[in-house]
């Protein structure tokens, strides 16, 4: 089964339970201005569950892209070293406003894999939060998964956003509950069950995650302690990830197997000249192009900060890779017109903006293409003087001279299994601040917010913010 066509059997399923199809919604969400990306079909719907959007329906469906690289949710260090994580992917979702709730939700996700889809039903596995006994007499009782198979997950202690099977929308708010499916790919792949320390292998993948909405969640003005009041109308969420469902259906074990993927991986060893399918670059060119260029479709240009740095940081770990790959002419933007057969089709927006996306990324092909060269070179001599560590001076010189971002030099770190010193990068960083201060000319940039002495950083890099990136100097 391809692509198109699990997508268009998830929608004609849950059409046929009374829901509305919704198209997919930007990258950048129109709604709400502190979320860097749409990161999971129900962005869209954020103001519907708050109470202050009305639609005229109660039950929805729709196929979302969403972008993981920043804020919140950041898989882009997972790119390359996982089977089941992308950048930018694909949400298959429903929804029920405040109608259904846990009972038809897990019935009809079940129905729809195991009836629709055929997958056996003894490689799935459920989670439900540890004191949901609702939602785990459904998947016993109702649906008859034997209890071997399902497991019941606590929260980290209340931490905000970490909790596991515990979802929340922010600090305050709906929150509620969750029941996640995942599939057992088979012993020959490193991993172990849900709950259990080795979850985090590719064996059991997580592929559905169906989200109970039943508690508003805020603070007591008197104790200062949270409180959770059950919601008038409890709603559901859900969100499977079409990739990882691919797999499965085309009998492969990692996302880029699949079809969608195995064509965008030729595309990129064609414009690599490299015969090796299985190498790891590819498939992290092959990831980045999806996400640049929805970025771009979707209204986002290269840049020093905020949504345009993310994007130009994914343009250039993947141009990194070409290059590593042997390629140092532009490349990158040839592969947009293999996305547009591959996915032109489901995303009408992206053949209308072909041309403009080709443009951007050549244009910065060709700005970054000299310094990436002149920069490696740099890169290979401090190596050469040290091959366990990278220096910091060096980290930061590749930054400011030669638009590597920090990111980009651990990836390639990395990989080789040196170590990057960040601290040494932070304090170049800082060295190079106070001068720009002195001489009263500099701007911030890179996600950070600079207000008197405080500077706080509001960005979306895990990296950056360990090291505490903290200003870009701009103009001398
Ligand atoms: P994981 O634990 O594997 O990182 P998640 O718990 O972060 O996934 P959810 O936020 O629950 O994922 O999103 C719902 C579904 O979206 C997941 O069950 C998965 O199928 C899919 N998904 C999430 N992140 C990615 C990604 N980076 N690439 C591809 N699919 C993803
Ligand atoms: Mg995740
Ligand atoms: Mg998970
Ligand atoms: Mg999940």
């Amino acid at each position: 089964m391809n692509s198109a066509e699990i997508r268009d059997k998830f929608l004609k399923f849950f059409e046929s339970k009374g829901h509305t199809v919704v198209r997919s919604s930007s990258l950048v969400p129109g709604n709400d201005p502190t979320l860097l990306f749409t990161n999971s079909g129900m962005v869209q719907f954020k103001d519907v569950f708050l109470g202050t959007d009305k639609r005229n329906y109660v039950r929805a469906t729709s196929v979302q892209r969403c972008l993981r690289a920043g804020g919140k949710h950041n898989d882009l260090e997972n790119v390359g070293y996982t089977a089941r994580h992308h950048t930018f992917f694909e949400m298959l979702g429903n929804w029920s406003f405040g109608d259904y709730f846990k009972h038809d939700s897990l019935v009809w996700a079940w129905e729809l894999l195991t009836k629709v889809y055929g997958l056996p039903a003894e490689k799935l596995w459920a989670t439900v939060y540890e004191t949901d006994d609702e939602a785990y007499d459904i998947w016993h009782k109702v649906i008859g998964l034997p209890k071997e198979r399902i497991v019941r997950i606590g929260d980290n202690k209340g931490a905000p956003y970490a909790s596991d099977n515990f979802w929340q929308m922010a600090d305050t708010g709906p929150c509620g509950p969750c029941s996640e499916i995942f599939y057992d790919h088979g012993p020959d792949v490193w991993g172990g069950p849900p709950g259990s320390p080795e979850q985090d292998g590719d064996r059991y993948i997580e592929i559905w995650n169906n989200v109970f909405m039943q508690f508003d969640r805020q603070i007591d003005p008197k104790t200062g302690e949270y409180t959770l009041t059950p919601l008038p109308a409890p709603c559901v969420d859900t969100g499977m990830g079409l990739e990882r469902l691919a797999a499965i259906l085309q009998h492969v074990h990692s996302n880029y197997e699949i079809d969608l993927f195995q064509s965008l991986i030729k595309a990129a060893a064609r414009e690599t000249n490299v015969s090796d399918l299985a190498n790891n670059s590819l498939k992290v060119i092959a990831d980045h192009i999806r996400a640049t260029s929805f970025l771009i479709v979707d209204g986002v240009i290269p840049g020093n900060e905020g949504r345009g740095y993310v994007l130009r940081r994914i343009i250039r770990r993947a141009l990194r890779h070409g290059h590593k790959l042997g390629q140092t002419k532009p490349f990158f933007y040839k592969l947009v017109k293999d996305l547009v057969a591959e996915m032109g089709a489901a995303y009408p927006e992206l053949p209308e903006a072909a041309s403009r996306v080709e443009q951007v990324l050549k244009q910065e092909e060709e700005r970054f293409g000299e310094t990436l060269e002149h920069g490696m070179k740099i890169l290979e001599a401090a190596l050469a003087k040290n091959a366990t560590k990278l220096d910091g001076e060096t980290a930061f010189t590749l930054y400011d001279t030669f638009g590597f971002p920090l990111d980009l030099t651990a990836d390639i770190c990395r990989e080789r299994n040196v170590e990057l010193d960040e601290t040494g990068f932070a304090t170049a960083m800082e060295r190079q601040k106070s001068t720009a201060r002195a001489a009263g000319k500099f701007k911030m940039a890179a996600g950070i917010e600079y207000s008197g002495d405080k500077t706080k950083f509001v960005g979306y890099d895990s990296l950056a913010q360990q090291s505490k990136v903290v200003a870009l100097y701009v103009d001398g």
